[in-house]
C-alpha cells in the first residue's frame, strides 16, 4: 500500500480507434448457445463509452464471462456483433485486440516463467518490439511494486503479488480498453483496496474499464455505470444512484436483490429481524 508509483504513460493508448466517436465496448443483439444447449447470452445489447468505468454486475450463471470470452475472442457468439473501438471483434479481431487487456478470474500465470519473461513474452505476443518491451516491462514492474522480484519465477509470488502481475500483463501492450473479470474475488480487505487503486488511476489516465463483480459495494464506489445481467439477459442498467431510485431501494445491493428475486435478504430487513 501506499508504493504506488504510476508512470503518466501506464494507461493505454494503444490502437487508434476505427472512427472517433465510436464506443469502447459496443455490443448488439449477441447471441451465445453452447453446444451444450444453454444460452448463457440472450440477445444482449451493450455500449461502454471511451472513459467510462462500466460495471457488469450479476450472479454465478448470469453470462458475465461468456460476454467478456465473446469480446475478447475466446468464444465465438452464435449471432449478433461486438465491435471495440469500432473494430468488429468477430471476424475480424486482429485491431480489436490489441484495443483490449484481459485480467482473467483465475490465475493463469506460466508457473515456470519469471516475471520479466510473462510480460516480455505477453508484449511480443501482442507484436510490440524488442526495446519498447524492456522499457514497458521496466515501467509496470515499477508500477505495481513487483522490481525485486522480477528475475523470480510467478509461482514463488504471494496471491497480492500474482493479482497484481496479472494486472499488469493485461496493461503490457497498452490497451484501451481493460476488462477485469473478478479481480478481488478471494483477496483480503488490503488487497482489494490496493487493486481498486490502482484500477481507479488507470481509468482516470484515459483507460475504459469493464469490471465484473459481486461485490455490489464495489461497484458502487468505482462505476460511473452499470448493468445487471441475470440468465443471460441485461435486466437494468445505469448509474448506481439510478438504479437504486428506479427500484425504489436505498442501495445498489437492495436494488441488486430485488431484480435477482432476493430481496427477504435487504440488510435492512434482516437487521430488524435479528435479535
Ligand atoms: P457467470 O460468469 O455470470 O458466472 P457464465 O458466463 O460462466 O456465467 O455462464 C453462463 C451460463 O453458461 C451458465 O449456465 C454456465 O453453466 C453456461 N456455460 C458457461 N460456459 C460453458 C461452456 N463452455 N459450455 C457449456 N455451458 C457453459
Amino acid at each position: 500500500m501506499g508504493k504506488m508509483q504510476f508512470d503518466p504513460d501506464i494507461a493505454g493508448n494503444g490502437c487508434a480507434p476505427a472512427s472517433p466517436n465510436a464506443p469502447a465496448l459496443d455490443v448488439a443483439d449477441l447471441v451465445k448457445r453452447y453446444p451444450t444447449g444453454t444460452e448463457a447470452l440472450k440477445s444482449v445489447s451493450l455500449a461502454i463509452q471511451p472513459g467510462e468505468f462500466f460495471g457488469l454486475l450479476g450472479p454465478n450463471g448470469a453470462g458475465k464471462s461468456t460476454l467478456i470470452h465473446c469480446a475478447t475472442g475466446l468464444a465465438q457468439p452464435t449471432s449478433g456483433s461486438i465491435e471495440v473501438f469500432g473494430h468488429d471483434a468477430i471476424d475480424h479481431y486482429g485491431h480489436a485486440r490489441l484495443a483490449v487487456g484481459l485480467a482473467p478470474q483465475d490465475l493463469n500465470l506460466d508457473w515456470f516463467l519469471t516475471l520479466e519473461e510473462t510480460l516480455d513474452f505477453h508484449g511480443g505476443y501482442f507484436g510490440m518490439r524488442k526495446r519498447d518491451r524492456r522499457e514497458r516491462t521496466k515501467e509496470l514492474l515499477d508500477a505495481f511494486s513487483l522490481t525485486e522480484k522480477r528475475e523470480e519465477r510467478t509461482r514463488t509470488l504471494s496471491g497480492g503479488m500474482k493479482r497484481r502481475l496479472i494486472l499488469a500483463r493485461a496493461l503490457m501492450h497498452r490497451p484501451r480498453l481493460l476488462i477485469l473479470d473478478e479481480p478481488t474475488a478471494g483477496v483480503d480487505v488490503e488487497l482489494r483496496l490496493e487493486l481498486w487503486q490502482y484500477v481507479q488511476r488507470i481509468n482516470e489516465e484515459g483507460t475504459t474499464i469493464l469490471l465484473t463483480t459481486h461485490y455490489l459495494e464495489e461497484a458502487e464506489q468505482l462505476c460511473d455505470r452499470i448493468a445487471f445481467i441475470n440468465d443471460g439477459e441485461i435486466v437494468a442498467r445505469g448509474t448506481p444512484d439510478e438504479l437504486a431510485s428506479e427500484y425504489d431501494v436505498g442501495s445498489l445491493e437492495d436494488a441488486y436483490l430485488k431484480l435477482v428475486g432476493r430481496s427477504e435478504l435487504s440488510r435492512a430487513k434482516v437487521e430488524a429481524v435479528l435479535p
